[in-house]
């Protein structure tokens, strides 16, 4: 049992490690932007409301994202725990989420900071391809697919998200820089931020990530007896 957030910009490879997470440790990986995309994909209520925001690579409403989230956090899956990749994403987002645990007399275990320079970003974002599918993630560069521009899990041709382009990928790095990076220093705060340096390649960065919450998560035990 162990609850995790993943934080980063854009590209830091949030999506890739909580993916490994949810292997590995057998949690969860529950992405808000995937769960948006799914919405717009389906052309719901919410995926109709978010969807301008989306497109301009600017941040959807707190209180569509908060309902968005309640709702996945209270299935069951996530009752043994989570990785959370793209939420939250605002300091509005993270103390909702705060107290929400603190009700269910929970704790978050840590909040992973991957540190990618700027350049480094644009470079990923650019080779970056997804699974409209089951949201595989390939960087063309260093992961690509066994088959040209196919996902290995499921067969689906690949894509490039349209936030993805070069001219909304500079509006969201800004909306980051503005809206997400405070949750740093919150998180600092809370003493629950550990920084990993996100270019030592996927296995390090796993882990090193593993490394963190399986501490976290035996400390917790010995409390317990
Ligand atoms: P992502 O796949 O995490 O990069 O998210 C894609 C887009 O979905 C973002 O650019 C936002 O428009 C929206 N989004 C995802 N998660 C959130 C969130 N927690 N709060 C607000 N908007 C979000």
């Amino acid at each position: 049992m162990m609850r995790v957030v993943l934080l980063g910009p854009p590209g830091s490879g949030k999506g890739t490690q909580a993916s490994a997470l949810e292997r590995r440790e057998g949690i969860p990986h529950i992405a808000s932007g995937d769960l948006l995309r799914a919405n717009v994909r389906e052309n719901t209520g919410l995926g109709r409301q978010a969807k301008p925001y989306m497109d301009r690579g600017e941040l959807v409403p707190d209180d569509l994202i908060l309902e968005m989230m309640a709702k996945r956090l209270s299935e069951p899956d996530a009752q043994k725990g989570y990785a959370l990749d793209g939420f939250p994403r605002t300091v509005a987002q993270a103390e909702a989420l705060g107290e929400r645990l603190e009700g269910l007399g929970q704790r978050l275990d840590a909040v992973i900071y991957l540190e990618v320079p700027g350049a480094e970003i644009l470079r990923r974002l650019s080779g970056r391809r997804v699974c409209p599918s089951c949201n595989a993630i390939y960087q063309m560069d260093t992961m690509p697919p066994k088959k040209d521009e196919i996902c290995d899990r499921c067969g689906t041709a690949l894509v490039q998200r349209d936030d993805e382009k070069p001219d909304v990928v500079g509006r969201r790095l800004q909306v980051y820089a503005e809206q997400t990076e405070p949750l740093l220093q919150y998180y600092r705060k809370e003493g629950l931020l550990h920084e990993i340096n996100g270019t030592i390649g996927v296995d390090n960065v796993l882990a090193a990530i593993s490394g963190i919450v399986e501490g976290k998560a035996a400390s917790r035990e010995e409390q317990c007896l």
